[in-house]
């Protein structure tokens, strides 16, 4: 008999610590007092106006505004973009709840848009959905860190007429052929909430090149008339109307949380490839057992692999419980997408009862088999093997039994 593998006994949640100079940066902004983005002594860079500029380099966007969260991000892109109440806004339906969240926020209409088995929007069901509904924006969820085909999509969004935004919340630094995701479209909608690329319990960014546009967002993030305070926002030209046409919806960051994100996003290179090592290390475990379905990600995706999702199609539904009661007491805790029920940050489109209800045969079909898994950077190689492993032998056990 095979000698039992042990429990895991890791958390799924433990990120790692602020870097050392990010707590002592934000030691000093508490101790000057100054933790409003605006509150600066003359000629004094606050940490917020350093984070921009430093984000917008790293991205590459011409500019870049630090707000509180990344679905505030959302909202204000919406807005800015000219999303009015009762407008279609079309969305990929395996997302979560922040995007049909920003949506509704702005008291537009989701359209949900099917997505493949390979849990990326399905352009045929786009092309469709855009002709029936008449939406000219697309709001694209990177969910889970996996790109499209960036090309066929951009050629998509080109002939359709739409303006595009995406929410990379889960591809902070994810590629398409050498180009960063959030450089496709209009804009580029990120999130430093704590289970993100990036750790400020909460925050955001927004990207652009669009000065007018970026002009709109900054005056909506709450600027008041002290947008020319900003690390790397358009000049002052670009107000000219947008200070008088948006309203102030009080979404700034604050200098401590810029101060714990700069060091992390001069490390975040670093943080990625050590993502993608864990991942590798599941990935080539979970694609020893053929019943486990892993997406082959396609040469032109440099993804960061933050989490890791695969679905099993010859386990009937019946078995889903078995086959979570076993990785759960194997220490393993992942989510199912398929749940009739929203639990912790998992739901699905018909539990979002503020959106009309939307037939999605194909997405309900997907997610019925997806298991997804978070991959803390607090986990070791050996962590990973072991999860692998331990996810192997419970499908072994439950397909077995099916
Ligand atoms: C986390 C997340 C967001 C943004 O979340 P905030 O908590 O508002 O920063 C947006 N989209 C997806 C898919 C997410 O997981």
């Amino acid at each position: 008999m095979a000698m039992a593998l042990p429990r895991f006994r890791g958390s799924f949640t433990q990120q790692e610590p602020i870097p050392a100079e990010g707590i002592e940066a934000a030691n000093e902004v508490m101790r000057s007092g100054r933790l409003h983005r605006y509150n600066a002594m003359p000629g004094e860079e606050p940490e917020t106006v350093l984070l921009e500029r430093e984000y917008a380099r790293w991205q590459g966007a011409s500019y870049c505004l630090a707000v509180t969260s990344g679905g505030q991000a959302m909202q204000i892109a919406l807005r800015a973009a000219g999303v009015k109440p009762g407008d279609p806004v079309l969305s990929n339906a395996f997302t979560l709840a922040p995007v049909p969240g920003a949506i509704a926020a702005v008291g537009a209409q989701p359209v949900l848009v099917e997505i493949t088995e390979e849990l990326v929007i399905d352009l045929d069901d786009l092309k469709a959905k855009a002709a029936a509904s008449g939406a000219n924006v697309l709001m694209l969820s990177n969910m889970r860190g996996h790109l499209c085909d960036m090309d066929q999509l951009t050629a998509l969004v080109d002939a359709l007429g739409l303006t595009m935004i995406e929410d990379c919340a889960h591809t902070m630094g994810a590629r398409w052929r050498g180009r960063l995701s959030g450089n496709f479209g209009l804009a580029g909608c990120f999130s430093s909430q704590t289970y993100k690329h990036i750790n400020s319990g909460e925050g955001g960014f927004l990207t652009s090149d669009d000065p007018d546009f970026m002009a709109r967002a900054t005056i909506l993030s709450g600027s008041y008339m002290l947008f020319d305070r900003h690390g790397a926002g358009p000049d002052a030209s670009a107000f000219e109307s947008a200070k008088y046409e948006m309203p102030n919806m009080s979404a700034r960051m604050d200098n401590l949380r810029a101060a714990l994100l700069r060091p992390q996003l001069a490390n975040l290179d670093d943080a990625i490839k050590r993502w993608n090592e864990r991942y590798n290390t599941v990935a080539s475990a979970l694609v020893t057992q053929p019943a486990i379905a892993l997406r082959t990600r396609p040469d032109a995706e440099a993804f960061v692999g933050s989490s890791i999702q695969f679905r099993l199609p010859a386990l009937p539904e019946a078995g889903v419980r078995a086959f979570l009661k076993s990785t759960a007491d194997r220490g393993v805790e992942l989510k199912w997408f398929g749940s009739r029920e929203p639990v912790a940050f998992t739901s699905a489109h018909q539990s979002w009862r503020y959106v009309p209800a939307q037939d999605l045969p194909q997405t309900d079909a997907v997610l019925a088999q997806l298991f997804d898994m978070r991959l803390p950077l607090t986990f070791s190689i050996d962590d990973c093997r072991l999860i692998g492993q331990h996810i192997v032998e419970a499908a072994q056990e439950v397909l077995a039994d099916a």
